[in-house]
């Protein structure tokens, strides 16, 4: 079985490169040039000697995740069905197919990638959550989404790079793979993108945000809100049974924000659900003291049996928040044509028509 390169930090190349009896710094080519190059072709990596990048080539090799098709939204958006092939299938099995989305905007491009194939979380408001968990992905499956969303897109892309790790999977679930990922995006010598510009989306796994809290090198995080109360939540999200709210909460509290950072609230909005002006102060109390911000999301239509609320009471919402002095933005998702937004990832092929109340 060939070594799989993609996904290794720079210690674990340079003592690759070493097992092979080359120099070290060797082992650092390799590592500049998949992630900040995204050179992956081994025999063209010219940087390294003829007679190395042959031994590499037989024994090693780069498995970026398979672009099995492209969705192109009206918005410009693109969602990619990836087949992995980083970890080859059982015999019979298919190989695992997941998702990630590319946004551009102007002057940057935010990616959203996914940590799982699947979600074992099942959030009732989620279409990826129908698919259950199919199973965790390795750092290089992980990374391997940014580094193909950027290289399908190199003649057009803008200065800045985002990438939100909010596709399928629950992040806090597959703790050491995604964090991996995470050194290699903000590692100045890898994909070197800033701490700033890089979030995780947590539907509030505790121990893992207790986890997050102690790293050196860590990415913004934002929490899962989608509700007002305790019996609201254990509603939509049965993750609320293990953790709720006043645990969450406690968890806020007592992350280390730097001076730069706010924790981000992201907040479903379900018509006729969570969407009451007396859920709005509610959040308000919950989240006061905390520098924060929430973001409201209307619910993105895909066959669920919920509805987007209508603009006004969106409206209403996020003026209530406002005048309690917590910072909230209304979020439209990108890419709902095309199966792409927030709660739609679940391999789908076609859009389902959008549902949205009317005021109340
Ligand atoms: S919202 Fe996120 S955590 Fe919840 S089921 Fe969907 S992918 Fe999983």
């Amino acid at each position: 079985m060939p070594v799989e390169l993609l996904g290794k930090s720079a210690a674990e190349l340079r003592a690759l490169a070493a097992s092979l009896g080359e120099p070290a710094y060797r082992g650092a080519q390799i590592y500049h040039a998949l992630y900040a190059e995204r050179r992956f072709e081994l025999a063209a990596m010219s940087n390294l000697p003829v007679a190395f990048r042959a031994r590499l080539a037989a024994e090693a090799s780069v498995a970026l995740p398979r672009i099995a098709k492209r969705f192109h939204s009206t918005d410009g958006s693109i969602r990619y069905l990836l087949a992995l092939e980083c970890i080859a299938p059982a015999a019979g099995e298919r190989p695992t197919d997941i998702e990630a989305v590319y946004m551009p905007e102007e002057g940057r491009q935010t990616i959203c990638i996914s940590t799982q194939a699947g979600c074992p979380v099942n959030c009732h408001f989620c279409l990826t959550a129908q698919l259950g968990l199919v199973r965790n992905l390795t750092a290089g499956e992980i990374v391997g989404q940014v580094l193909v969303a950027l290289e399908d897109n190199r003649a057009k892309l803008a200065p800045q790079t985002n990438v939100v790790l909010m596709g399928q999977g629950e992040p806090l679930l597959n703790y050491e793979p995604v964090m991996e990922t995470v050194r290699l995006l903000l590692d100045p010598g890898g994909v070197g993108l800033s701490a700033k510009h890089v979030t995780l989306s947590t539907s509030g796994v505790v121990p893992g945000m207790d986890r997050l809290a102690q790293e050196k090198v860590r990415p913004k995080l934002a929490v899962s809100l989608n509700a007002s109360s305790d019996e609201q939540r254990n509603a939509i999200m049965p993750i609320n049974r293990k953790y709720p709210l006043g645990a969450l909460l406690e968890a806020c509290r007592r992350y280390p924000l730097r001076p730069w950072e706010r924790l981000t609230f992201e907040y479903v909005l379900l018509a006729g659900f969570n969407d009451q002006p007396e859920d709005a102060r509610r959040v308000a109390k919950l989240v006061a003291n905390l520098r924060a911000k929430v973001n409201l999301i209307p619910w993105n239509p895909c066959e669920l049996p919920y509805q987007a609320p209508a603009p006004e009471r969106i409206e209403e919402f996020r003026r209530i928040l406002t005048e309690k002095g917590v910072p909230a933005f209304v979020r439209y998702s990108r890419g709902q044509d095309i199966m792409a937004a927030c709660g739609q990832l679940a391999l789908l092929e076609t859009p389902t028509p959008a549902r949205v109340a009317q005021p109340s």
